[in-house]
């Protein structure tokens, strides 16, 4: 790397801790203060000016300038205070920088750093061209991308349309690969495609970044999406490509067809299926009723909740041998016009017709009452978006028919969820096994003083550690059996101590081990199924030792460590 890029590389660059021999070699003498500072003082510096700003998109624009100038101390701030951070660079805070990424994304960025990469519909004919313009670290070309997070900005979080404004979500879900597993941040690119948008606020927004046009029909979104991923393959044919937050329809129909051919997964549906299968397969454990004596109803029927019904599908065959209509018949779903029926009389789409019941005796359950007063059930999850929907009532049903009710509120962002902790540990006087799509904070029993805390399935627990694994195996394509794994791994993941506790995941902070365990998991297992293909990581499995495995997988995890300090590292 030549030496003069130094200075100007937001991934090379020590700002004020340049050592003195290299400010004399690099011509920038004066341009600084003369003091010389420690990694940790810049740390701490970062993390009292982010705590300075009174607003949390306030912080979010300050965490966005530092990564996209100091990529160091900025994951090293992460690192640091992941639990302070995560809600800044991801949900909730992310959501309200997608809904507001127009009016701020000047300010994300010196000019020529870019943020993202972002691909619009007239961009179709010099997308090989394009794509490579995205060079956010100039300096080793040997570092080709990875991994990508690739949204059209449809479906965010809950929060619907946003257009190019959705650039927030591959944004900071890379960032949480780096965080949580130690993907290389120069090796990840995260990519919005601008197909317009069918808000109409954002239309009618001067400050809009995207195409002011309605959202192109199926006819060129399809052709569109399959020209960037043979774009992006055929200039770097091992990246791994994670699909997140298009709408439901086109989650299913776009993993459907690249599925099978592609290396690549989508994280809605199958990484959301995985963290709740591993936190429900702890939540059995707790509840102690057999696991076939469960009944599992989903409140929405979306691309989350139908992942994730898969995946407790899948899991009932593979770890209890239920054949296929068993398991699937474990399952009831609820959508905005009722139980999903098939003979309900209107237009099931297509993702709802696999759990869709035809066991109703013709009887229609529209509301939430009627259908757990009908199926009785075990498990409640909720992946609707609406906010409240598990009431008091909701909430004192399930308690009286179960010793211990299994209550998943999993919508993003907070206001969203179904209900909070609180709600669920005060209605059914703290029998609940809970776990939320977002941190709420601890409860404490008023009469007795019992902190309990709840379950977070958050999908980090997952993604970041199958993207790495993935990364160091290389299978062809990440099969349903992998996710499966991934799961496992997650849930097999808790210590004594955290399971002694009632936990369902593991402690945030431990993230990065849970990662390993993960990575290690899938690459064991794309290793059995055959379709491994990076040598030196099928010699590793094939020794049969699981420590080597766990030292391979962290060996290859990025740290902040090293360019500090050592003129040595910048031999011209
Ligand atoms: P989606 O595709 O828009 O699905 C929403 C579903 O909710 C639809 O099936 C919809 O019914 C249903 N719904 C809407 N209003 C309803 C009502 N009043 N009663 C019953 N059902 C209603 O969204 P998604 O991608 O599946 O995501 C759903 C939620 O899950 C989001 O809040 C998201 O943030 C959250 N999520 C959480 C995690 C996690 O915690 N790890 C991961 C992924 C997603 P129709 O089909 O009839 O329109
Ligand atoms: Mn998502």
């Amino acid at each position: 790397q030549s030496i003069q890029q130094i200075s100007k590389s937001s991934y090379l660059n020590q700002s004020t801790a340049t050592p003195a021999e290299l400010r004399a070699a690099l011509n920038i003498q004066g341009l600084s203060p003369s003091r010389i500072e420690t990694f940790d003082i810049q740390k701490k510096r970062a993390l009292a000016q982010l705590r300075s700003k009174t607003s949390d998109i306030e912080k979010y624009i300050f965490l966005a300038w530092l990564r996209n100038t100091n990529v160091r101390l900025f994951y090293g701030l992460i690192a640091d205070q992941l639990e302070e951070t995560l809600p800044l660079i991801y949900t909730p805070t992310v959501g309200t920088a997608c809904q507001n990424y127009s009016s701020i994304f000047p300010f994300l960025a010196p000019p020529g750093q870019p943020d993202g990469l972002f691909l619009s519909i007239n961009d179709l004919p010099n997308l090989k061209q394009i794509i490579q313009n995205y060079k956010p670290y100039p300096q080793d070309p040997s570092l080709t991308p990875q991994i990508t997070v690739i949204t059209d900005g449809s479906r965010i979080l809950g929060l619907g349309d946003l257009g190019v404004g959705g650039m927030g979500i591959p944004v900071g879900k890379l960032q949480l690969y780096v965080a949580g597993a130690g993907v290389d941040p120069r090796r990840t690119i995260p990519i919005t495609l601008d197909l317009g948008t069918n808000n109409q606020a954002k239309l009618d927004d001067e400050f809009y970044l995207g195409l002011r046009q309605k959202r192109v029909g199926d006819d060129q979104f399809f052709p569109f999406v399959d020209a960037v991923i043979e774009a992006l393959t055929s200039l770097y044919p091992k990246i791994l490509i994670q699909f997140e937050d298009f709408s439901s329809e086109h989650a299913f129909q776009l993993l459907e067809k690249y599925q099978p051919k592609k290396f690549c997964f989508n994280d809605d549906i199958q990484g959301t299926g995985a963290v709740i299968l591993a936190g429900f397969m702890n939540a059995i454990d707790l509840a102690g009723i057999p696991a076939k004596n469960h009944k599992i109803l989903f409140f929405g029927a979306g691309s989350a909740a139908v992942g994730v019904a898969k995946q407790l599908a899948d899991y009932f065959r593979n770890e209890h041998g239920m054949p296929e209509d068993e398991a699937r018949g474990m399952v009831w779903l609820v959508d905005s016009k009722g139980l999903v029926t098939l003979d309900r009389g209107d237009k099931l789409a297509e993702h709802k017709l696999y759990f869709a019941r035809k066991d109703n005796d013709g009887k229609q359950f529209p509301s939430i009452a009627s259908v757990i007063d009908y199926v009785k059930p075990t498990a409640l999850f909720g992946l609707s978006s609406q906010s409240g929907a598990f009431s008091e009532d909701v909430l004192k049903s399930m308690a009286a028919l179960n010793e211990r009710p299994i209550v998943f509120p999993l919508s993003n962002p907070a206001y969203q969820a179904e209900c909070s902790f609180e709600q669920a540990m005060v209605h059914t006087k703290g029998k609940v096994i809970f776990a939320s799509g977002t941190a709420f904070p601890k409860y404490t029993d008023p009469e007795t003083g019992v902190v309990s805390a709840p379950g977070q399935g958050n999908n980090m627990y997952i993604f970041p550690g199958l993207g790495l694994g993935g990364i160091l195996a290389q299978p062809a394509n990440i099969s349903d059996r992998l996710i499966y794994t991934a799961a496992r791994a997650c849930a097999h993941a808790l210590t004594k101590e955290e399971r002694s506790q009632g936990l369902l995941y593991p402690v945030l902070p431990r993230i990065r081990q849970v990662s390993a365990e993960v990575a290690a998991a899938v690459i064991s297992e794309a290793v059995a199924e055959g379709t491994a293909t990076n040598e030196e990581a099928i010699n590793i499995v094939k020794k049969n030792d699981q420590k080597a495995l766990l030292d391979y997988v962290h060996g290859n995890m990025w740290t902040t460590d090293g360019v500090h300090g050592d003129i040595s590292d910048f031999a011209p």
